[in-house]
C-alpha cells in the first residue's frame, strides 16, 4: 500500500520557503496558503480550522508549518471520533523543528524521519518503541497486516519491560530493527500465512502473499455469499484470512457486482486479467512466481507466494470514468463526490477553462484539454483511457447533466459495441447547476415550476426552440435560459423575448446572472419589459419569472425575487 500524497498547509508567507522544500521530498504535494496572506501558494483557502479537518476527515496527510498547539486545538473536536487518522505533523516555520502529533500507525514517525533528514534537523520523536527499537511494531511495512493491535500494544510494552523476543518467520525489516533477540525468549514474533490462534505470547504478522482467484457466479450457485465461500476455503485451506492480498477474476467478469462487493467486504483490491480456461490457469497466468494453486470448486483458486505480492503489479483495475460538476465556480459550491473523485482522477478532460477550474492537479495527474465543440471526440477518448484501467474525469462547469457531458458520454457509450468500454465503472456526479446558483443568489425564482431551455440553435432547429418558448410562456411557468447569446447567434435571445411578451406582462421579474460564483460575478435584478439582448452574453444566466414572481427590497440594497409556493385559484 503506498501512503496518499500529504497536505502541506501554511499560514503566513514567511512559511513559503519551508514549504518548498518539503514539498522536493513530496513534490506530488500541493502547498495550501492563507488566502489573504500567501502568495503564490499552489492552493489557497479561506478558513484555516475548516481546511485543517476537512483534510483530516479525507485522511489526507497533513504537514502544517505553525504552532504545535494550533493544530492540536483545530483537530480535537474530531480526535474523539473513530475514524480516519492520517499522519499530522507540526513543522516550525523556518525548518528548524518537526514535530509529530498523529497518525502512529500511519507512519507519522516514518515522515517525521524522512521531512527531519530533508531539513537537517532532528525529528521529535516521542514513541517509546519506536525510539528504543527504530522502528514501529505495530505498523509493518506494506504487503504484512497486524493481527491484532490491542494485542500488540501489550506485547511492545512488555518488551519495553525489558524482555527478549524470538523471531519466527521471514521478517527483513525486523532485522534493522534493535530488537533484543533471544532464541529461548519467551516472547515471539511470529510471521506466516497460516491461520493461528496467537499464543499467549505471539505477535503476529501476516504476510499479504495470498491471491484469490474467482469467477463470476451464476444465478442459484451458492446460498452463501462470495465473500463467505473464500473465508470458507481459506480456513478449509488453513490459510489466515489477513494475508489475502487481492482477488483477481477475468476481463469478462469486470462489471459483475458480487465479484466487487466481496473486495470490499474483504477489504482486498480486485484486478483482472486476460479470461483463462480456468480460475487456476487464471491465476497462473497472472503471477508466474507463484506457488501452484489450489483449486476449491470450479470457481476459486488459491494461491500462496513466497512473499508479499504488491496487488497494483497483478493485471489491471478496473477503469472509471466519472463525468463530474464543478458548480458554478466557487469550490464551496462544488459537492464533496466531486472534490474525492478530482483527486483520485488520473486523467481529466474537458474544456480548458473547466479543467483549470478544477485544478490545480498534481504532477501525476495528466490534464487533455480539448475545444468545448468536440463533445463526442472528448467523449470516446475517455472511454479509451478509462477501458485501460486508468481513472479518468470528464468535467463540466454547473451540473453534467444540463446541457454538459454527461449526455454526449452515454450517447459514445450507446453507440459502442466495445464490452472493454461497457465494463467501465461509470458514475455521473452532480453540481450546482448556473440556473439554480443564480436563483439562490436572486431569492427563489424558480420557488415554483419552471423550465429550463438552452437557447443555442446549434444542436436542434430553431422551430423547435420557439414552440417550446411559446408553449411554456403560456404555461406561466418561470423559464431559465441557458446559453441566451453569443457572436455567432446574435437574433436569437430578440426573437425569444418577443414570444415570451406575447404572455407575459412588462412587470415580469427577470433576474441576470453573470459569472455567477466566479471572480467578478454580477446580478442584476430587471424587468422584461427593460431586458434587451445587449444586456446579456453568453456567460449570462437569464430567469424570467412568471405571472406570480415578485420583488420587494432587500434592508442591504438591491432587491429578493420570489416566486410563492402557492398558485391563483388553489
Ligand atoms: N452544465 C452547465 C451549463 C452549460 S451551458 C450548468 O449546469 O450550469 C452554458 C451556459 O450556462 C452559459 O451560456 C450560461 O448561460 C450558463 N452559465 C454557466 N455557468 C454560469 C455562471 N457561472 N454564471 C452564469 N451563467 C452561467
Amino acid at each position: 500500500m503506498t501512503r496518499s500524497t500529504p497536505a502541506i498547509v501554511i499560514l503566513g508567507q514567511g512559511s513559503l520557503a519551508t514549504a518548498r522544500r518539503l514539498q522536493q521530498l513530496y513534490p506530488d504535494a500541493l502547498i495550501h496558503g492563507l488566502a489573504e496572506r500567501v502568495e503564490g501558494a499552489d492552493r489557497s483557502y479561506h478558513e484555516f480550522g475548516a481546511t485543517l479537518r476537512q483534510l483530516y476527515q479525507q485522511n489526507t496527510p497533513i504537514i502544517a508549518l505553525c504552532a504545535a498547539g494550533i493544530v492540536i486545538r483545530t483537530l480535537a473536536p474530531l480526535l474523539l471520533e473513530k475514524g480516519a487518522e492520517p499522519p499530522v505533523l507540526a513543522v516550525a516555520e523556518d525548518g528548524s523543528a518537526v514535530v509529530p502529533l498523529l497518525g502512529g500507525l500511519g507512519g507519522v514517525n516514518v515522515m517525521a524521519r524522512e521531512m527531519a533528514a530533508g531539513l537537517g534537523v532532528a525529528a521529535a520523536i516521542t514513541t517509546s518503541g519506536e525510539l528504543r527499537f527504530g522502528t514501529c511494531l505495530l505498523n509493518p511495512p506494506s504487503g504484512y497486516a497486524l493481527g491484532d493491535l490491542e494485542l500488540g500494544k501489550r506485547f511492545v510494552s512488555d518488551l519495553l519491560g525489558g524482555e527478549s523476543v524470538r523471531i519466527e518467520g521471514a521478517a527483513p525489516w525486523l532485522a534493522d530493527a534493535k530488537l533484543p533477540e533471544d532464541a529461548h525468549a519467551r516472547l515471539s514474533i511470529h510471521v506466516g500465512s497460516a491461520e493461528r490462534e496467537p499464543t499467549a505470547n505471539e505477535l503476529l504478522i501476516y504476510p499479504r502473499s495470498v491471491l484469490i482467484a474467482c469467477r463470476r457466479r451464476l444465478a442459484g450457485d451458492s446460498a452463501i455469499s462470495l465473500a463467505e465461500s473464500i473465508r470458507q476455503a481459506l480456513h478449509q485451506a488453513n490459510i489466515a484470512v489477513q494475508s489475502l492480498a487481492c482477488l483477481l477474476a477475468a476481463d469478462t467478469d469486470m462489471a459483475d457486482r458480487a465479484l466487487h462487493d466481496a473486495a470490499a467486504e474483504l477489504g482486498v483490491p480486485l484486478r483482472f486479467a486476460p479470461a483463462a480456461n480456468s480460475v487456476v490457469e487464471l491465476a497462473q497466468q497472472a503471477v508466474p512466481q507463484l506457488l501452484p494453486p489450489i483449486s476449491s470448486g470450479d470457481d476459486l483458486a488459491i494461491a500462496v507466494a513466497n512473499q508479499p505480492l504488491d496487488p497494483e503489479q497483478i493485471g489491471r483495475p478496473r477503469g472509471r470514468l466519472a463525468v463530474i460538476g464543478l458548480g458554478p465556480g466557487a469550490a464551496e459550491l462544488m459537492v464533496p463526490a466531486v472534490k474525492a473523485e478530482l483527486a483520485r482522477a488520473n486523467d481529466i478532460l474537458g474544456y480548458e477553462t473547466y479543467v483549470r477550474m478544477a485544478g490545480p492537479f498534481r504532477a501525476d495527474q495528466v490534464m487533455h484539454c480539448t475545444d468545448n465543440r468536440e463533445e463526442m471526440q472528448r467523449a470516446r477518448h475517455a472511454f479509451e483511457l478509462a477501458a485501460q484501467g486508468r481513472s479518468v474525469v470528464v468535467v463540466s462547469s454547473g451540473d453534467p447533466g444540463v446541457f454538459a457531458m454527461a449526455a454526449a458520454v452515454l450517447e459514445a457509450l450507446h453507440e459502442s459495441t466495445d464490452p472493454a468500454w461497457h465494463n467501465v465503472d461509470l458514475e455521473m456526479l452532480p453540481g450546482v447547476s448556473a440556473s439554480l446558483a443564480t436563483a439562490a443568489q436572486a431569492g427563489a425564482p424558480l420557488g415554483h415550476d419552471f423550465c429550463v431551455l438552452s437557447l443555442s440553435d446549434n444542436l436542434k432547429p430553431w422551430a423547435i426552440i420557439e414552440k417550446r418558448l411559446d408553449l411554456a410562456s403560456q404555461a406561466d411557468l418561470a423559464l431559465a435560459f441557458y446559453n441566451p447569446i453569443s457572436r455567432s447567434r446574435p437574433w436569437q435571445l430578440g426573437r425569444a423575448l418577443e414570444i415570451v411578451r406575447q404572455h407575459r406582462t412588462p412587470e415580469t421579474p427577470v433576474v441576470l446572472g453573470r459569472d455567477i460564483g466566479r471572480p467578478g460575478q454580477t446580478l442584476r435584478v430587471i424587468t422584461l419589459g427593460a431586458l434587451t439582448p445587449e444586456q446579456v452574453d453568453m456567460r449570462t444566466m437569464v430567469l424570467v419569472g412568471s405571472s406570480t414572481t415578485c420583488t420587494f427590497p432587500k434592508a442591504s440594497g438591491g432587491e429578493w425575487v420570489y416566486t410563492p409556493r402557492w398558485y391563483k385559484g388553489s
